[in-house]
């Protein structure tokens, strides 16, 4: 039983749940032969090492080490406890949790969901039923956005007053507290109760990649301040990890092969209107680098609109704000070994807007043509922050040139991508009148030196498990990969095997697991480790079947008993010791018992280094 839950039934469930299936509502996922690769949900990676296997039913990341079944998988992306893990997949298979069986009441994010998608309900009813959304559907005229655009989008309208949602939650079992937890009420400023954070705005739902609602956004119809307000952070929604719209944009970025990014709401929703279904939002001025790790899990080009005035400046600060190297290491700027990269980074690109204009304005002045060859036009990013550095130099003398020339150097040496850092290598050199060659010794050196600045610090360590798999001890790996891979193995070593022979923690929570559960599948064994061992035993059960099975059983079988043996010996000395000491008549027949043992031991020796020799011949 894993927790409340039967085998068979867990069983039932992964059977089926198409694990491609679910999996591919959060990556893309490409074939790889038997297999499905795409880039890691779970960490930053560019090329894809996140495997998944459709027939057995589990997922591993040689990357970071991240592993396991289809519960395991919901559990880490949608951080789900177990239990709702299983109930999640047991709607989702059509399978009939047995009474008995059902889990806990929710969590505290199941609670929060709820709590969400219940006050959406009441924000939409607002908007189209009844006369109070007057003002707000009016609002949708005047901004030009169609019904179905603003259905799609799910928006709504929060009513003025101070308690309309806390009344009409009530009456559907919410309590006041629960809504504060949602964000979408206070604790008044005196006399107790509480009132509504939303009143007399529009309100747009922040939905979670598989379409959820975990935030809203509220905008004024009139000139009250603030224009926009947004939820507070719960621990559904972080700022800066989500992106307004991604839930319906994904599968156009994935087919476009490039996303777009717009800063407003209304710029979102007209852009959609007007055919770019690729565009997405980053729900505050600037977006981080977080969100383009998200974004890059769908494609490696990232649009984004600046107005022609502000190009400059805003593209240089930006630049400066996602490539500087961060904590974790230089995930971004460089990669791990700090090399430039033939492929597989990110380019972002700047597509320039008349002054004054953005995204939305265009559109309805220019129309969609326009708009695309906007885009079409878009330059790197880095491009605009090397004409901004040149632009502020004065040419003309000798020492502005040479300022220059370390400006463009510091950027490029920043550039992922060697395809973008030789286009932008070529240009700069061509404006700064210096070879191209100089320029790329200069960046590269640059990049070293910052490279070694960085190895100095002292090293933080990396929440993530890492990808552990190269350092484990070969013999243990290869003896737990035979025991999960082969029912014989099972049976004739799990008796013998101590798990304490084992050296390495996560090995060795493994073999304390199959010993535990001597009658269980491996793969249904996985929701009762631990994470790292979960993803270890993905591992392991991913890869190819073990060659020459039964020898490699025996030849572990023979340590396994010269193991058990030696310690028994130990023991036995140590028993005769003791017996001495206290004057004990039972040493005589311990001193024999201890001369059988040393014999079987000896025996198994010989026997075991025959077999070696005999393999060698
Ligand atoms: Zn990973």
């Amino acid at each position: 039983m894993a927790g409340n839950f039967s085998h068979h039934l867990l069983d039932e469930i992964r059977s089926r749940v198409d694990l491609v299936d679910l999996i591919s509502e959060y990556v893309p996922l490409k074939r790889a032969g038997e297999n499905w690769k795409a880039r890691c949900p779970f960490h930053a990676e560019k090329t894809p090492s996140f495997t998944v296997s459709a027939r057995k039913g589990l997922f591993h990341c040689f990357g970071c080490g991240a592993g396991g079944d289809a519960f395991g998988f919901l559990m880490r992306q949608d951080r789900l406890a177990f239990p709702e893990a299983v109930r999640v997949l047991a709607e989702r298979a059509g399978v009939e949790v047995p009474r008995g069986q059902e889990s806990e009441p929710s969590s505290q994010y199941e609670a929060l969901y709820r709590t969400l998608s219940l006050a959406q309900s009441f924000y939409e009813e607002a908007l189209w039923k009844g006369s109070g959304g007057d003002r707000a559907r009016r609002y949708l005229d005047e901004r030009g956005i169609d019904s179905d655009v603003a259905h799609r989008f799910g928006l709504g309208y929060a009513p003025p007053g101070w308690d309309q949602l806390l009344e009409w939650a009530r009456h559907h079992g919410v309590k006041s507290e629960e809504l504060v937890q949602a964000g979408l009420a206070l604790p008044r400023q005196e006399g107790g109760g509480h009132y509504d954070r939303f009143r007399g705005r529009l309100i747009f739902p922040i939905r979670d990649l598989r379409g959820r609602v975990i935030a809203f956004g509220g905008r004024a119809l009139g000139s009250e301040d603030p224009k926009y307000l947004n939820s507070p952070e719960t621990p559904l929604y972080v700022k800066g990890q989500t992106l307004f719209a991604l839930d319906l944009a994904k599968h156009s970025i994935r087919e476009r092969e490039r996303a777009l990014i717009v800063e407003g709401y209304i710029d979102c929703l007209i852009a959609h209107q007007h055919g770019f279904t690729e565009t997405v939002a980053p729900l505050g001025t600037a977006f981080t680098a977080s969100q383009l790790q998200l974004l890059h899990r769908y494609a490696d080009e990232v649009v984004t609109f600046f107005d022609a005035d502000a190009a400059g400046e805003k593209a240089a600060q930006r630049a400066e704000e996602l490539l500087e190297p961060t904590a974790a290491g230089l995930v971004w700027a460089v990669n791990r070994s700090g090399h430039f990269e033939g492929s597989g980074g990110l380019r972002l690109r700047v597509a320039l807007l008349p002054s004054g204009e953005d995204p939305d304005t265009f559109l309805r002045k220019e129309g969609p043509e326009a708009f695309r060859e906007r885009i079409t036009r878009a330059r790197s990013i880095l491009s605009y922050s090397i004409e901004k550095a040149l632009n502020e130099e004065d040419m003309k003398s000798a020492r502005g040139r040479s300022r220059a020339f370390a400006r463009v150097a510091l950027i490029l040496a920043k550039v992922q991508d060697a395809q973008e850092a030789s286009e932008l290598a070529r240009e700069a050199a061509l404006k700064l009148g210096v070879d191209q060659t100089q320029l790329w010794i200069e960046a590269q050196q640059l990049q070293d030196r910052k490279r070694s600045a960085m190895n100095a610090q002292p090293r933080i360590p990396d929440p993530r498990p890492g990808p552990r798999s190269q350092n484990l001890p070969a013999t243990e790996r290869d003896l737990l990969l035979l025991l999960v891979q082969s029912v014989e193995a099972r049976d004739t070593l799990l008796p013998l095997l101590d798990p304490e022979y084992l050296t390495h923690p996560i090995l060795r929570g493994i073999l304390e697991g199959l010993k535990q559960w001597p009658g269980v599948r491996p793969d249904q064994l996985i929701g009762q480790l631990g994470e790292a061992e979960q993803g270890q035993l993905a591992a392991l059960l991913l890869e190819e079947k073990f060659q020459g099975e039964a020898q490699v059983i025996q030849d572990f079988k023979r340590r396994a008993e010269i193991r058990r043996k030696t310690s028994e010996i130990r023991q036995m000395t140590l028993a005769i010791i003791n017996a001495q000491a206290a004057g004990d008549p039972q040493v005589e027949a311990l001193t024999h018992e201890l001369e059988r043992l040393q014999r079987q031991a000896r025996e198994l020796r010989e026997l075991a280094s025959s077999r070696s020799q005999e393999r060698i011949r």
